[in-house]
């Protein structure tokens, strides 16, 4: 997938960088000044380390993550970034047509935990959308996690990742227009719909309605995908089939099977992996929001 050069969506709150970085208990700025103190004054760089990083660390107690990210993580957080713009100039254009104005989602990429407005978010939970606040919740954790469940292993997937930044890239783009693919049943009052009706139905019934939901964020993931490609032609050979790869694994009978050994229909939420592809080709193929009607 091609994605370096394009604009970067500045609807990204990155809350990786302090604490990530600190847990590590390296601070970058602490190495230079200890290896400088060695370099020039001859002073053992153990020592100056330690020195440095009392001080360093007292004054980074609230640092905000930007200055603090390794290339690794900028990386990681321009491509989400540029992602979370390409959906949002795929729906602000598909809103337009239909005489509405798209408000984008901000897109909070984390490590471990954080606070939402939907609880506590936790990196087991995978990636979510909360519609309280509007916001895409994305640990890192996830996409290495994903990308190990697609077969890519973690050295593989490393020297990949710097060679050519490939290894699953268009798998994790998919995962975020999914999420993105929420917000705008959340903005159409889909989202809500389904919610009133799932309260008037059995648990089989209301699991019925939260599959379609799944299917058509996913069906949505397809449209972006369509726009993306007319408007940049980003995709590249096996793109696309890496994202039915990724949605193949992560459909809910994949996990369900991974977990108990057979799959449960009834207690689906995202739907079979079957119907994922379908969906999201669907949408892929037409580019139309019309076409996406999971419901009918
Ligand atoms: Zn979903």
């Amino acid at each position: 997938m091609r994605w370096k050069g394009r604009r970067v969506s500045e609807n990204v709150e990155d809350r990786r960088g302090g604490g990530g970085v600190k847990a590590g208990g390296i601070s970058i700025l602490g190495l230079i000044v200890a290896f400088v103190a060695w370099k020039f004054f001859g002073v053992d760089p153990q020592q100056a380390y330690q020195a440095t990083k009392q001080v360093t660390s007292a004054g980074e107690t609230q640092n905000t993550a930007p200055t603090s990210l390794t290339p690794q993580q900028k990386e990681v957080s321009d491509f989400v970034g540029t992602v979370l713009a390409d959906t949002e100039d795929t729906w602000t254009t598909i809103f337009q047509q239909q005489g509405a104005q798209y408000t984008a989602p901000k897109l909070k990429l984390f490590t471990g935990r954080t606070d939402s407005a939907c609880g506590t978010a936790q990196s087991a939970m995978g990636p979510f959308y909360c519609p309280a606040d509007q916001k895409v919740y994305i640990d890192t954790q996830f996409f290495k996690d994903m990308r190990q469940q697609m077969g890519i292993s973690g050295e593989q997937n490393q020297s990949e990742l710097s060679a050519k930044d490939e290894a699953g890239d268009f798998a994790q783009a998919y995962v975020i227009a999914h999420e993105v693919g929420h917000h705008v049943q959340n903005l159409l009052g889909i989202s809500s719909q389904v919610q009133k009706a799932r309260q008037q139905s059995s648990e089989a019934q209301g699991n019925q309605l939260s599959v379609r939901l799944e299917l058509q964020a996913d069906c949505f993931a397809g449209v972006w995908a369509n726009h993306t490609q007319q408007r940049t032609q980003f995709l590249e050979q096996g793109d696309v089939e890496e994202a039915m790869d990724a949605a193949q694994k992560i459909g809910d009978d994949y996990l369900q099977k991974q977990a108990r050994g057979y799959a449960v229909p009834d207690s689906f939420t995202h739907g079979t992996s079957q119907q994922r592809m379908q969906w999201f080709n669907i949408g892929l193929k037409s580019g139309d929001v019309n076409q996406c009607d999971t419901f009918k």
